[in-house]
């Protein structure tokens, strides 16, 4: 028996993926009588309560029986699902999985499957052992073929499908999961994701890296000598970080505040990781702040309250004394 699958909660700055509730039902109105999501799906005709809460209690047992992850797309911000996404026929006993998804009608061209397929071939290559994950599309569908790109997932063939008492073509594309964390580690309109690839000055420029983190100087108001340290790939939960990217951030931390101490001899450094822009989760960043006396002084507090206060007053620091900080930083990191 395949043992049941523990469905993931995942996020990029376009769409939150996460197991579907029984309180979803609604949602679901008006992706049913849609013949272009029923025909291919278990999606009722027509819409009751009870049906709604039928289709999803069927996708909890798939999880339960380990034969599909199937979790609902929501909108950043928002809290109803538009749509579906899942990997299928992960009982079977081979190395790959079908992914299937669905969005009602109005959110669609808007980047949300193919946001929402990043995220979960991800997450499928990195959790759940696979080698490949595939896209059986209609040959006309434009949408399905923006997300097999998406994936960097080449068109491998055709396959013939049966629905009811039909039969029909579909394109195959497959994705290799060795490619895939480097597909997905870089999200445009990210502000980590574009400070590091260089859509956006960095003042300071590249302090440190290690194989799966960059150390860098903040950009926002906690002035000069205060760093960040971020992963390379772009990720928005520290639960969601790989034993490779866990096992490095320890050391790493320790070396960026050992870095700061140095450099400032401040009486604390604050370590902390909200990263959470908007009420928004973003790209996790760990400030490494160096709290002086004359910070404290200057802003009458110190601790959470000291962070909000400069904040508050919004004050980047001057670009030139963050170059020079940085500069002193990656010699000392090099040393
Ligand atoms: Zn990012």
């Amino acid at each position: 028996m395949t043992p049941s699958l523990t469905p993931p909660t995942l996020s990029d700055p376009l769409v939150l993926l996460r197991p579907w509730r029984l309180s979803d039902a609604e949602a679901l109105e008006p992706a049913c009588g849609d013949p272009s999501i029923c025909r291919f799906t278990t999606v009722p005709e027509r819409y009751t309560q009870r049906e709604a809460e039928a289709w999803i209690a069927r996708q909890h047992r798939r999880l339960a029986d380990g034969a599909a992850i199937v979790l609902a797309i929501v909108p950043a911000g928002s809290e109803a699902p538009v749509g579906m996404i899942g990997l299928f026929g992960l009982d079977q006993g081979t190395q790959s999985a079908r992914f299937g998804y669905w969005l009602i009608r109005s959110f669609r061209g808007r980047g949300f499957a193919a946001s929402a397929a990043r995220l979960l071939a991800r997450w499928a290559c990195e959790t759940l052992s696979l080698e490949t994950l595939l896209i059986d599309a209609e040959p006309e569908n434009k949408a399905s073929q923006r997300v097999a790109h998406a994936l960097g997932a080449p068109r491998i063939g055709n396959i013939e499908q049966t629905h009811g008492r039909e039969t029909i073509t579909l394109t195959r594309y497959s994705m290799r999961c060795a490619g895939a964390p480097m597909a997905a580690s870089d999200v445009p309109g990210c502000l980590s994701c574009d400070l590091a690839t260089g859509r956006r000055p960095l003042p300071g420029g590249l302090i440190h890296e290690s194989p799966h983190w960059r150390v860098e100087h903040c950009v926002g108001p906690l002035d000069v000598g205060t760093l960040l340290v971020k992963p390379k790939r772009h990720t928005t939960r520290v639960s969601n970080l790989t034993t490779a990217e866990a096992a490095e951030l320890g050391p790493l931390l320790r070396r960026t505040a050992a870095v700061v101490d140095e450099l400032v001899s401040p009486e604390q450094v604050y370590v902390c990781l909200w990263s959470h822009a908007g009420g928004q989760p973003v790209h996790i960043h760990y400030v490494v702040q160096p709290v002086t006396a004359s910070l404290m002084a200057k802003h009458g507090t110190y601790g959470p309250r000291l962070q909000v206060t400069m904040f508050d007053e919004g004050e980047p620091p001057p670009v030139a004394a963050v170059d020079e900080f940085a500069e002193q930083a990656r010699r000392r990191f090099a040393g």
